[in-house]
């Protein structure tokens, strides 16, 4: 929570590159090649205005901006543009930036599009710089609770962070960086609050009630007292929740389960590692690559992977086989264009159609990894045993390949299935032998129980009511699984539900595993219970 005076800032997002022609297009790609420096200079100095307030890891955030100011395909791009059309630079750029940033805005994906606003972001920067405008700064004189539209990172690192009670934002996403950087500085914020910065005046009396996703104005003295007296003690209970959150969770009984982390980038895992992780329960590894123009080569998964294990060495980490498709697209792979495409060509059926590029580097950087790391290997989008058995078969003779290239991987890792298509989730006696662990993708349980698609907001309504279901399978599913002694955990939405933390704690499953900032409430949570 926070309480104090708004201050509304204006959205400086407008910005104009009309198309000029030069006779000098070398002058125009001097210019441009000249700007990177100076943009990749600004992203330092905001770095540093935020560096006395975050911590460290944070602050790497900076650096996926530096490497979009200098993402090779880009400038060549933009340089040939000018040179093919004896065009002004920041038109360029704009264009080549907007190709970009379209392509990422159309996958489905709150992720990427994240990732589309950063680039807008650095695209405003350069293009100013180009333009010769001073980078638009807005900055506070006194303490106070800023509504926006929206703002960026650079717009957030500029404002003197001693004054900045509080953040509210009209548009904006949970994933987004600015999101994760207020988040980490520990300041209360609000995003998608419905025209917020229009009917929020500077100077209103305000209060952030985050826990309850709400907005306070109009207070009388009373209220203000009230609001008061609560922050003050929510910040306490914050505070000793972060530092017991290092370490298992016990119930007073004693009994404990693994409280994991969903990680999809390194970000994720410096805060998997900040808020208390056991390890991390999700790594959905196609979140590290939607970005790119070209499939990661084994190389490349290897050195992914290897900095956010890095973050948290010591623990077990469970990491997902690549799960491209359905709302998740890339420019490398085609887009089939299928009609549900949820229940299409997605995960390890789009893997093995791609078996070379796609599936076998995986694999094989999984199996390099896990000599060094401990880990586990998560197949997504099991239907039948069919698919079990091609899996199995296909990391086998991974290892038998690389084994033969003197790799030495005498024992394979666990291998384990999410459990997120009903024929699986009804039918764990079919399953239960063959893998190693088990973990319930209840996002899309849910939407496969309800035919509910989960990216669709007009049905949306629908996949809270198949909770019910869901832990009566998983119910079900755990006491095979236990016969068996098998791991099974959750790794879905519904895995941070309190309301249904004494019953995974009576199933007695091994893990479950959510967004990293959910992790230190949670655990303070099964301490109190029996
Ligand atoms: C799920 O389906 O519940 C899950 C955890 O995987 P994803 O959300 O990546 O599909
Ligand atoms: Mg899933």
């Amino acid at each position: 929570m926070a309480i104090g005076k708004a201050i509304v800032f204006e959205n400086r997002d407008k910005y104009k590159t009309p198309i000029k022609t030069t006779a000098n297009a070398n002058e125009e790609i001097n210019n441009f090649t000249n700007a990177l420096p100076v943009a990749i200079e600004k992203i330092e100095i905001l770095k540093r205005n935020l560096a006395i307030n975050l911590p460290k890891d944070e602050l790497e955030i900076f650096e996926s901006y530096s490497a979009m100011v200098n993402d090779p395909e880009v400038i060549e791009k933009t340089i040939s543009l000018i040179d093919n059309y004896n065009c002004n630079a920041d038109f360029a750029y704009y264009e080549i930036s907007k190709e970009f940033i379209e392509t990422l805005e159309q996958i489905d994906d709150p992720y990427l599009k994240q990732r589309a606003e950063d680039l807008k972001m650095i695209s405003k920067m350069i293009i100013e710089i180009l333009q010769g405008n001073k980078y638009n700064s807005q900055d506070l004189s006194s303490p106070s609770i800023v509504v926006a539209e929206k703002i960026n990172t650079a717009q957030l690192a500029e404002l003197n962070q001693e004054y900045l009670l509080g953040l509210i934002t009209s548009k904006g996403g949970i994933t987004d960086h600015t999101s994760i950087i207020v988040k980490a500085l520990g300041i209360p914020y609000l995003l998608e609050v419905k025209e917020a910065h229009q009917k929020i005046k500077t100077n209103d009396l305000l209060v952030i009630d985050s826990k309850n996703n709400c907005v306070h104005h109009n207070l009388n003295k009373k209220d203000i007292g009230r609001f008061n007296g609560q922050i003050n003690l929510d910040q306490k209970i914050m505070k000793k929740f972060m530092r017991d959150a290092q370490g298992e969770a016990f119930t007073k009984s004693g009994k404990t389960i693994n409280v994991l982390a969903n990680v999809g980038s390194l970000e994720d895992a410096v805060q998997a590692l900040k808020f208390g992780a056991d390890g991390i329960g999700l790594l959905r590894t196609e979140l590290c690559f939607l970005k790119r123009s070209s499939f990661p080569s084994e190389k490349t998964h290897i050195d992914t992977y290897t900095k956010i294990l890095d973050k948290l060495p010591e623990k077990t980490h469970t990491l997902r086989l690549l799960d491209f498709g359905s709302d998740k697209k890339v420019s490398y792979l085609p887009d089939l264009k299928e009609d549900n495409p949820a229940l299409g060509n997605r995960a390890l059926r789009l893997g093995f159609y791609y078996y070379k590029k796609l599936l076998k580097p995986q694999i094989r950087a999984f199996l390099k990894l896990s000599k060094l790391y401990k880990i586990k290997i998560l197949c997504p989008m099991i239907a039948n045993n069919q698919d079990l058995d091609q899996i199995l078969n296909a990391i086998k003779l991974e290892q038998k390949e690389l084994n033969h290239l003197g790799e030495e991987i005498k024992i394979l890792p666990p291998i384990g299935i999410m459990v997120e298509i009903p024929n699986v989730a009804v039918n764990p006696e079919n399953f239960i032998s063959k893998a190693d662990f088990f973990s319930f993708g209840t996002n899309d349980l849910a939407q496969f129980l309800m035919a509910a698609d989960r990216t669709n907001e007009d049905v949306s309504r629908y996949l809270a009511s198949a909770d019910h279901s869901i832990i009566h399978l998983i119910k079900n599913f755990a006491k095979h699984a236990k016969k068996h002694k098998k791991e099974i955990s959750i790794c879905g939405e519904l895995a941070s539900n309190k309301k249904y933390l004494a019953q995974f704690l009576e199933m007695n499953l091994d893990g479950i595993s959510m967004s990293p900032s959910l992790i230190p409430e949670i655990k303070a949570e099964i301490k109190l219970l029996d």
